[in-house]
């Protein structure tokens, strides 16, 4: 499965829809009562499934969906009811079974109710509401690939996220076959790059110019709106005007941070794949090396949350390309020589041997980090080692 999301501005018949959903969960809550009062009060699993099929009979209350859209609330319904049961199993006390009305709730349509054309007037997606009923016309954007999606969709969802409609296309995605390419390339992640990696022959800096501005910038806005939060007083209109505003821009730049590590990681695998790289190595995360200049906890806090995130979109990026990714344990990786296997902690962002070998500090990481999971860390590197390549993020400038 892979999903795709596009906003889509606000309109009232989107509202609508998604409170027409969240009648139909009304719905199953009160079938599921009197269903319950019929038949006695059980969590067990065994009558949910009798009595999905009793509710599938009964006449639902007419609703300007498609019948699949709301099979798919009741489906959802039951589904909640089961991973409930599975959390009281495993010891979970505090577990509830869905028993709350909702005013709306994500409206699905599957194969059958979404249609593409694309006319004259451009592309456009139209999904079925049951017959009689308006369907949901959208319009795509100009580089949306209807070809694919036509052979490769199975659900599109209507959500709303924080006062912004979003549409899901959710794709079947055939897995790809393993690849067997021999490729080997070591990921050194890091706080001033990125990410810095080596084939065995090239190194590519991924620079961090950009994602790093945006760190200090979400540091600076958390503070300017911390002292102006401080001097209110606490929950007046004031406050909460604040408090929201602050949100909104963080939440912008954490988009803006997010939106640089998708370019990088999505031009680090590209790269990958073009190179016959079979398996990607990163190192452990778990234990962060060296700081640089942590200073307050909430930058470090940041640091590793965009380190959790970049191995998290290596790894299925490069998994739906077939691409294996390990992780291993990347102690001594910054500081051993490549040339002659001796141990120095760098001091600057240049790695500097006694032997004479000098080289981009995190080259040097991404370098040792492919030679451990060969088993050769110790073994000295016998090429010559070119000099790094620098990759930018394209297009993009911060204003702070
Ligand atoms: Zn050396």
């Amino acid at each position: 499965m892979r999903t795709h999301k596009l906003k889509i501005p606000y309109s009232e018949q989107l509202e609508r829809l998604n409170a027409s959903s969240a009648s139909v969960w009304g719905e199953c809550l009160s079938l599921k009562n009197s269903w319950d009062y019929a038949h006695g009060y059980s969590t067990g699993g065994s009558l949910d499934y009798e009595c999905e099929l009793w509710m599938d009979k009964q006449l639902s209350k007419p609703q300007p969906l498609h019948s699949q859209s709301i099979q798919h609330v009741r489906w959802r319904f039951f589904k909640n009811r089961k991973s409930f049961r599975e959390l009281r199993k495993n010891g979970d006390k505090r577990a509830k079974p869905p028993y709350r009305e909702k005013a709306f709730q994500t409206t699905t349509w599957k194969k059958q109710a979404i249609r593409f054309r694309n006319d004259l007037l451009g592309k456009k997606l139209s999904l079925s509401n049951g017959r009689g009923n308006k369907p949901l016309v959208v319009s795509l954007p100009k580089e949306f690939d209807i070809k694919y999606a036509e052979s490769h969709i199975a659900l599109v969802e209507l959500v709303y996220d924080k006062g912004q409609y979003c549409l899901h296309f959710v794709y079947n995605v055939v897995k790809p076959v393993k690849s067997k390419l021999e490729g080997i390339v070591g990921v050194d992640i890091g706080e001033i790059h990125p990410m810095v990696s080596h084939d065995g022959v090239i190194t590519n800096l991924f620079n961090g110019r950009y994602i790093r501005s945006l760190y200090r910038l979400r540091n600076k806005v958390i503070a300017s709106f911390g002292k102006k939060i401080d001097r209110c007083e606490r929950h007046s209109q004031r406050w909460w005007h604040l408090v929201k505003r602050k949100w909104k821009r963080i939440k912008k730049i954490d988009n803006q941070i997010m939106d640089g590590l998708h370019k990088h990681t999505t031009k680090l695998v590209k790269l990958c794949e073009l190179r016959g790289i079979g398996t990607i190595v990163l190192g452990d995360l778990t234990g962060i090396r060296e700081n640089i200049n942590y200073g307050k906890r909430a930058n470090q806090k940041l640091h590793q949350w965009a380190f959790g995130k970049i191995t998290q979109l290596i790894t299925y990026k490069a998994n739906a390309l077939g691409i294996k990714v390990e992780v291993i344990d990347e102690s001594y990786t910054s500081q051993t020589c490549p040339h002659c296997v001796n141990r120095k902690k760098p001091t600057n962002r240049n790695y500097a041997c006694k032997c004479g070998f000098t080289y981009h500090r995190d080259g040097v990481g991404a370098i040792n980090i492919r030679q451990k999971y060969l088993g050769c860390l110790g073994v000295p590197v016998a090429a010559a080692m070119a000099p790094p390549v620098g990759i930018r993020l394209e297009g993009r400038c911060c204003s702070a």
